[in-house]
């Protein structure tokens, strides 16, 4: 693109994985399909991407440069250092909320425990997306939000809670799922419903909207 800067953008994608010990974890069901091909449809347009992937089986987009992690305090570290010379952020992750409170270093053993239960203290993770969004300044930050039923009222206060620019709403049936129907909300109110569309559809439609958005306000 000459005579142009090229953007910059950060994508999450995939779940994180909280480990109990070292073969045992708490997760989150996601492909990571939705993120990849948003860092794909950005690399296409000719932005500078960086995809911080959990564990998943996918290939790498050409173009994009990949970090990959595995819990969420590593994809937070590895978000931190990409952000503050980003123009975009899409947070597709699906960041587990909570991890055990400690991991244990040898395995698990059930012999430790009663017969019927047990129990897994669980700490808080940090929300990524909120604490980037704090220091966020010109940058155009997205949001994604699974919600199971009617949910946009949910995603809208999340929109608001966690300072986004656009929080994309889908539901459960997009998980692993080839089509994807979602609504875009905007923090001016805007509501875009996308039916049925491949993810790849849904990336291209959010990378141009993310260019609009920073062509007005730049
Ligand atoms: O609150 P909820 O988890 O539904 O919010 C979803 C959005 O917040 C997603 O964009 C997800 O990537 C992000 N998130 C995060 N860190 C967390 C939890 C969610 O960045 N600990």
């Amino acid at each position: 693109m000459p005579g142009r800067v090229r953007r910059r953008v950060l994508v999450t994608a995939g779940p994180t994985r909280e480990h109990i010990d070292p073969v045992r974890y708490l997760t989150n069901e996601s492909s990571g399909r939705m993120g990849f091909e948003i860092a794909a449809a950005a690399a296409r347009r000719g932005d500078r991407v960086t995809l911080v992937a959990g564990p998943v089986g996918l290939p790498t987009p050409a173009g994009v440069v990949r970090v990959d992690v595995v819990s969420a305090r590593e994809m937070l570290a590895a978000c931190t250092r990409a952000f503050w010379r980003a123009d975009a952020l899409f947070m597709c992750a699906a960041v587990a909320d909570w991890r055990p409170r400690r991991k244990r270093t040898a395995k698990w053993r059930k012999e430790e425990e009663s017969k019927e239960f047990a129990n897994i203290e669980l700490r808080r993770n940090p929300d990524i997306l909120a604490t980037l969004a704090r220091g966020k300044g010109e940058r155009l930050v997205v949001g994604f939000a699974l919600e199971t039923g009617r949910g946009e009222a949910r995603a809208r206060s999340k929109l608001r809670r966690k300072g986004l620019d656009y929080i994309v709403l889908n539901t459960e049936h997009a998980l692993g799922a080839e089509h994807n129907t979602v609504s875009i909300l905007g923090r001016d109110g805007s509501v875009r419903r996308l039916s049925r569309r491949t993810k790849r559809a849904v990336a291209e439609v959010l990378v141009g909207l993310s260019r609009l958005a920073a062509e007005r306000s730049g």
